[in-house]
């Protein structure tokens, strides 16, 4: 049995790096383990690049959240001393009362967000390459940008390891029990104990729950495609809700192609046996709603990548406490837009390893108050249906 840390971290993609990393930093005793050799390419955060962006249509809570990951990002890049974050502007373009447009807007509206509200023929004006229907908007916010995944990852894992923390990689964590003098953790070739267990096994974390709590879990493959466009050099991430059932997500190139996906619309798939080839009825999807927004934008396929999405019912993130394991702390279910919160999620888990008493509270501008809509007693023991 090897020696006792203060904290075990399972899984060092985006969520477990930014644990493991922030932990260190206030001076805990922290392991990690991951049962690959991340930055990998068979979970989550991988495919070079993913959007951060203040304007939030998905809830307008998250904003002070985006808030805080940006200062956490500004601060590893200047640790790293490399570029992480390109900035470069989005655009989320659909129909005024659509779910993306609305969205945006009640997020920039309540945060203050400086943004420009461009109607198509505007849009057409600033961006020559667009060709939005006429019934649709622009809104613009000009801090939004890109995130460079595995230096990232990189930064985080170099940086926890300067700080003290240990890593243990090509090591699979296959149970782990809690009791009153902590955590004990076994792998496939250890045994470990701790005071606090971190479970961030991104797709694979339902098979660290229980069987009803992974049934509530959702991974869904992604593709994504990069294509060799004929866009202007200065070109913003954009994001395109055609109709309001999909969402097409492009991102500029940075060196090496420009990337286009859809966001959700993937088959659910388990996580150890993923079709890691794409179709060309998948590229098609994606081809065909390119092709309509930016006719410019087109074949030469230069690369393809099969990525996961770990989706919550509600497709709010999972963070906080075990609500039967108080030692254990869960951070997962992405649900495809979680990797540009990683500093203020790995800076939330170190909060709750070191504070018994925390407890969810409601968001507030802080941007670290862990929203209750985060609260893994949502998945792990939820009420049961009135209706039943
Ligand atoms: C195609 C795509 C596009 C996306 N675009 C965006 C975007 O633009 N903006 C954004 O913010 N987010 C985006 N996301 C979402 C974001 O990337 C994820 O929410 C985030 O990367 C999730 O990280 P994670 O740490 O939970 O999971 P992962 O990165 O998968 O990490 C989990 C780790 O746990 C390890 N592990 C699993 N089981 C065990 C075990 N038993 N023992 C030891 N180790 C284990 C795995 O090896 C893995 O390294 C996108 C996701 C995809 C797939």
């Amino acid at each position: 049995m090897s020696s006792r840390h203060h904290a075990i971290v399972v899984g060092l993609g985006a969520f477990g790096s930014a644990a493991l990393d922030a932990l260190s930093a206030r001076g805990v005793r922290a392991l990690g383990l991951d049962r690959f050799d991340p930055p990998h390419t068979l979970g989550s955060s991988h495919g070079r690049t993913r959007i951060i962006r203040e304007a939030y249509f998905e809830d307008p809570f998250y904003v002070p959240l985006v808030r805080r990951a940006y200062t956490g990002w500004e601060a590893l890049e200047a640790d790293a001393a490399e570029s992480l974050l390109h900035r470069c502007g989005g655009l989320m373009v659909g129909r005024e009362g659509g779910p993306l447009v609305s969205g945006t807007l009640a997020s920039v509206l309540e945060h203050a967000i400086p943004h420009q509200l461009l109607d198509s023929s505007e849009l057409n004006r600033r961006l020559l390459a667009l060709r939005p229907p006429d019934d649709h908007v622009g809104v613009l916010e000009e801090r939004a940008g890109v995130l460079r995944v595995e230096p990232c990852i990189r930064a985080l894992l170099d940086r926890a390891r300067e700080r003290g923390a240990e890593l243990r990689t090509g090591e699979r964590v296959t149970a782990w029990e809690s009791h009153d003098g902590g955590v004990t953790v076994v792998t496939d070739r250890d045994t470990y104990q701790a005071e606090t267990l971190v479970l961030a096994a991104g797709p694979w974390i339902g098979g660290l729950l229980t069987p009803e709590a992974a049934a509530r879990l959702r991974v869904e493959r992604q593709v994504c495609l990069w294509i060799d466009a004929d866009l202007p050099d200065r070109w913003p991430v954009v994001v395109w809700e055609p109709d309001d059932d999909r969402i097409l997500y492009t991102i500029p190139d940075l060196g090496d192609g420009f990337k286009a996906g859809l966001h959700h619309g993937g088959p659910e798939t388990d996580p150890d046996q993923v079709e890691r080839g794409v179709t060309q009825s998948e590229e098609e999807r994606i081809l065909t709603l390119l092709a309509r927004l930016m006719p410019r934008a087109k074949p030469p396929i230069l690369n393809r990548s099969v990525c996961l999405y770990t989706n919550t019912p509600d497709h709010h993130f999972l963070l906080g406490r075990h609500p039967d394991h108080p030692r254990v702390l869960l951070a997962g279910g992405g649900s495809g837009h979680g990797f540009k919160f990683a500093p203020v999620i790995g800076e939330m888990v170190a909060r709750l390893a070191l504070d018994d008493d925390d407890e969810p509270v409601s968001p507030a501008a802080s941007g670290l108050d862990i929203p209750t809509a985060f609260a893994p007693a949502r998945l792990l023991d939820p009420s049961p249906d009135p209706a039943q």
